[in-house]
């Protein structure tokens, strides 16, 4: 029998709503604290930060679906519904009982999954009147699916870039710039939180803490501008949901369930889509699916953080948010998967991590090449070095199924492709990358100095 390799969705069946998990946990997630009194935000709060419909949707704990615009649906349609496809190849390499899926959002025209919530963002601002917005990029995905996204609603965007990825990926800038963005190398002489880190660090390469940072202070202080984010946030992971849900249909038309879901973990957002319309299932309905989120080991906050009130920033301008954190002032090692040099886990993946409802396991660099490398010689497409740790981690469990002798449904999200990533590939095929280890030491110089809230 002829077997199906990519299970596909017609577009009318791209989903017309979102679904927020946090309305039917048992356990809400704490709330978000504001920094100088300490007392829970209230939507008004987030008011001159984010879009007024983004701020309801981030505190939402309610309504588990929300509707997706209809000038947004519009948009996903370019590259939505995303092909759900069975590794055949994969499996065969690896000689697993496993069956192996991956959702496939390489395909967006930006290269990864951002563009589902750049899209969402760039429309709810657009709609209340803004004109300009801001935000900051890693490894520069969520800046170039930003950037279209702007463009497609009339907006001005401005970018402050992580001065070692504006360095080392020169091409996401020119993408950005082509979609007619302005970049600016973070950290930078034009906001007070860039010249503070300058002065104490001239040579700092940047980290997203310090961008973020940089894009709050200039959202806060130019009229009708607003800032955006593109991961740990709740409203970014609702977004994302769109994954997960047309995942949930193609799963059914490939006659599985899946037993794990894999995604990997920068803040949390590729990881919530393609697992929180799985895990109703397993609140609801008691299924008993597992939820891996890959993280890299010199990166590991959800493996050796710790659970406390933390900021999203280095500064300290964000809300205090309840989260696993490596502390805001940890510095990353520079591994090539820039968009997992994130210090926290969104708060929402937190409280789900305390009440055990997800697992995460942490990825060495060179592991996740390793497999990045065999996903390219066997399924055909060269990974983001991020979403190649979701691969190292879905292989593992592969392995395992081997070993034992069980065949399990193992699904992943191939969050992002890693063609504008060569150089990064260029370096580990020339033997040039090395793992980075951590001591509990070095973790607790960080951890220990945030206050104890929780
Ligand atoms: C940004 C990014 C990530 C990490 O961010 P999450 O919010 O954790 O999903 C992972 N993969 C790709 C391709 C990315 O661009």
């Amino acid at each position: 029998m002829e077997k199906t390799k990519k299970f596909l969705l017609p577009e009318n069946e791209l989903p017309t709503k979102w679904y927020n998990i946090v309305a039917d946990l048992v356990n809400k997630p704490m709330p978000m604290l504001h920094p100088g009194t300490k007392q829970p935000i209230k939507e008004e709060d987030l008011y001159p930060l984010f879009a007024k419909k983004l701020a309801h949707q981030e505190l939402n704990q309610t309504d588990p679906w929300i509707d997706i615009p209809e000038e947004v649906r519009e948009q996903y349609k370019i590259y939505r519904p995303t092909p759900l496809v069975r590794a055949y190849s994969l499996e065969k390499a690896l000689d697993t009982p496993a069956h192996i899926y991956f959702k496939n959002e390489s395909v967006s025209p930006v290269g990864s999954h951002k563009l589902n919530s750049a899209l969402a963002q760039a429309y709810y601002c657009k709609e209340e009147g803004t004109t300009n917005i801001t935000t900051e990029t890693g490894a520069g995905q969520w800046g170039t699916a930003l950037s279209f996204a702007a463009k497609v609603f009339g907006l001005e965007l401005a970018v402050y870039m992580v001065k070692i990825s504006y360095e080392q990926k020169p091409y996401r800038r020119s993408l950005m710039q082509t979609w007619g963005a302005q970049v600016i190398p973070s950290p930078s002489m034009s906001t007070k939180a860039g010249r503070q880190i300058l002065t104490d660090h001239p040579n700092y390469q940047g980290s997203l803490g310090t961008a973020i940072s940089e894009a709050i202070e200039l959202a806060m202080q130019t009229p009708n501008c607003k800032y955006t984010l593109g991961s740990v946030l709740n409203h970014v992971s609702l977004h994302q949901t769109v994954i997960g849900l047309e995942a949930e249909k193609q799963m059914e038309m490939a006659g599985e369930y899946p037993d794990i879901v894999i995604g990997c973990f920068g803040g949390g957002s590729n990881f919530s889509g393609i697992s929180f319309p799985f895990m109703r299932h397993s609140i609801k309905d008691g299924k008993k699916t597992r939820f891996i989120a890959a993280e890299p080991s010199s990166c590991p906050k959800l493996t050796r953080g710790k659970f406390e009130y933390d900021f999203g920033d280095e500064a300290g301008y964000t809300p205090l948010l309840p989260m696993f954190t490596l502390g805001h002032n940890f510095s990353p090692a520079h591994i090539h998967a820039g968009g997992l040099r994130y210090h926290g886990a969104g708060t929402i993946v937190s409280q789900l991590m305390k009440d055990g409802l997800m697992e995460a396991v942490d990825i060495k660099q060179l592991d996740s090449f390793k497999a990045g490398v065999l996903f390219a010689q066997t399924e055909g497409i060269v990974p983001a070095p991020e979403s190649a740790h979701a691969i190292a981690a879905a292989i593992d469990e592969a392995l395992k199924c081997k070993e034992e002798g069980i065949t399990k449904t193992i699904l992943f999200n191939l969050s992002g492709h890693g063609l504008v990533d060569m150089s990064a590939y260029d370096q580990y095929l020339a033997g040039d990358l090395i793992n980075y280890s951590l001591s509990d030491e070095e973790i607790a110089i960080n951890t220990d100095k945030l206050e104890h809230l929780v």
